[in-house]
């Protein structure tokens, strides 16, 4: 059997060694159009921040050392411009001697990844213009910084690789500044927990320009403009452009093989194209989500890893393995913060007209007595009748990974906030609690779903009533350091000495700070008569950065 495989980064790479180490006496032959192979595209940011200071550690195989381990045809430097899935051949284009050929084969695997999406902008040639997708892209990029000693960046587009970007950028002691067109950053998260990430960014000294929208780039000398929509003019030396990427599909298109409304290949659940002889893999494949059901593309170097896997398994065994789909777990680390998303986002549910509910903790990232610990802040989506776990986002420090990957596998495998409130974690104090974050938040999403706890999101809690009444159950000392305006104080432990101070008739919306308080203040509350009580999701800790970062927010 003679395979053929386009791409040898992390789909192609996977698939290739999968296949090798099923099938001993396979032909199998590589096209990269690159010089490089199975390299760390994700560590790129990091190298070019110095952060990762050796550039061979890039590289987990070499072409030469991949070829002799898994007795592969790897040639790099070899773009396949066309695919005949008629005569089942290749037609390759070798970049360094000029040569044209074609390659038969048996079967063909395409792992082409995604393209980085270039605005059509004036000015996007111009010297100092660069996107980042692959090694020669940061080779072009980390010359470039050290030759015209770059002291300014503007990045585009603020999503995970733009911001891992700009946080580099900034450690090479970089003046940064981050121009997104939409309200926030981070567009896969929701706002509470992007308005987090940025009060975190501007205090690491990033500036931002959220709903801001770029026209066009000049240059004159040295002297590089980022032009923006309104007439204002930012100088810098260097642009990123990191505005998203879109599945390489183009020669997948041109042979004919189906895509999909999310713009990749299609393929059935075994990874196989519409072609019986060609799968594909990474980047390129759209398929169902398995929250939704929607067609989706997850440009995640775990997804493209694993489809490697399965689609080896599949080529040599026969189509046996199912590939279930990516919830498009997504992870970042942003200075002292790390943002973790999996799942759909609030916002994404209610685009989609999809019922749910939301609920925000805050929680110690291990017992607060022990030293060290740090506050998480976790908002989970969830279905209304069964409680379906449908997404959750994190932001905090220590420990949000584990946390992350654990909601991860409960929505993988279409668990409900009732497994949260149960799932068994190592505990000693040094590296959760008794009650985990990720068990917490489940308590609370149960408290919700069962009516005992009722919640306004900071979003809603600008639209209540002119008649409802906001109240501040903290202590006086903290609501004369700050609240929200028009709240009363009263504080949690005053309550049922002063039930006749709340209205009966009306609306009560409570905060705490957190959000426990109000919980408790909630709960004496309805139990002593009172009908409509909500309590504020976050606190008054969230609704402050919710408040400072959303301008309309502000205007309140
Ligand atoms: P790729 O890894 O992109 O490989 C595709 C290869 O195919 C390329 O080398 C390309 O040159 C080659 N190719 C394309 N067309 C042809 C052709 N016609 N002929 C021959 N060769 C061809 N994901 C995460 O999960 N976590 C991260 O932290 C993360 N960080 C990232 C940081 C950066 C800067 C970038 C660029 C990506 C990052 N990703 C991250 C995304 C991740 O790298 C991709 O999802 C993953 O590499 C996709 O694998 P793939 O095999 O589909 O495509």
């Amino acid at each position: 059997m003679k395979y053929i495989i386009i791409g040898a980064v992390a789909g192609g790479a996977s698939t290739a060694a999968r296949l090798r180490r099923l099938d001993e006496h396979a032909e199998i032959v590589i096209f990269e159009k690159g010089e490089y192979i199975s390299y760390a595209n994700c560590g790129l940011p990091y190298y070019i921040g110095d952060v990762i200071k050796d550039r061979n550690k890039l590289f987990v195989q070499s072409a030469s050392s991949f070829a002799a381990r898994f007795n592969a045809d790897v040639r790099v430097c070899t773009e396949v411009t066309s695919i005949d899935p008629a005569k089942k051949t290749v037609t390759v284009f070798d970049l360094n001697n000029f040569k044209v050929y074609e390659e038969p084969y048996d079967k063909l695997i395409l792992s082409p990844g995604a393209r980085p999406l270039i605005p059509p902008l004036p000015g996007v040639d111009l010297e100092g213009v660069f996107s980042l997708r692959n090694v020669a892209d940061t080779d072009y990029i980390k010359e470039y910084i050290s030759r015209v000693s770059a002291r300014k960046a503007v990045i585009l587009g603020a999503g995970f690789i733009g911001l891992e970007m700009a946080e580099n950028l900034r450690h090479l002691g970089m003046e940064v500044s981050v121009i997104e067109m939409g309200g926030q950053i981070l567009a896969a998260t929701d706002f509470s927990i992007a308005a987090i990430a940025q009060k975190h960014l501007r205090e690491k000294g990033l500036e931002l320009y959220l709903d801001t929208t770029v026209e066009g780039f000049s240059r004159a000398g040295n002297n590089l403009k980022v032009l923006l929509k309104g007439g204002d003019v930012l100088d810098t030396d260097i642009v990123i452009l990191s505005a998203g990427v879109t599945p390489d599909t183009r020669l997948a298109k041109a042979a004919g093989l189906k895509t999909g409304a999310a713009k990749g290949i299609l393929v059935n659940e075994y990874l196989q194209t519409s072609d019986e002889n060609i799968y594909a893999v990474g980047d390129v494949i759209e398929f169902p989500n398995p929250v939704t059901g929607e067609p989706v593309v997850s440009s995640l170097a775990g997804p493209a890893n694993k489809q490697g896997r399965i689609c080896a398994d599949n080529l040599v065994s026969g189509n046996k393995r199912q590939y279930r789909g990516s919830v498009n777990t997504a992870i970042v680390k942003l200075f002292d913060l790390t943002v973790g998303v999996t799942g759909i986002t609030a916002a994404g549910l209610k685009e989609k007209g999809i019922s749910h509910l939301v609920s925000v903790i805050h929680s110690n990232s291990h017992a607060g007595y022990y030293p060290g610990a740090s506050l998480m802040t976790i908002q989970i989506v969830f279905a209304p009748e069964s409680g379906r776990l449908l997404g959750a986002q994190i932001i905090g420090g220590e420990g949000v990974d584990k946390r992350l990957d654990v909601f991860a596998a409960v929505i993988t495998n279409k668990g409900s906030i009732y497994d949260l409130t149960e799932i068994e974690h190592g505990y000693a104090p040094p590296f959760s609690s008794a009650k985990d974050p990720v068990n917490m938040a489940g308590f609370v999403a149960e408290n919700i779903l069962t009516g005992r706890l009722k919640t306004v999101q900071c979003t809603d809690l600008v639209n209540i009533g002119a008649d409802a009444v906001l109240v501040d159950v903290r202590t006086e000392k903290e609501y004369i350091a700050g609240t929200i305006n028009g709240a009363l104080n009263i504080p949690l432990d005053d309550i049922r000495g002063r039930l006749a101070d709340f209205p009966a008739d009306r609306d009560i919306y409570i905060f705490c700070q957190q959000g426990m308080r109000g919980y408790l203040a909630q709960r004496i509350l309805t139990q002593n008569g009172f009908k409509k009580v909500l309590n504020l999701a976050g606190g008054y800790l969230l609704w402050k950065i919710y408040a400072d970062e959303w301008r309309n927010l502000c205007k309140l």
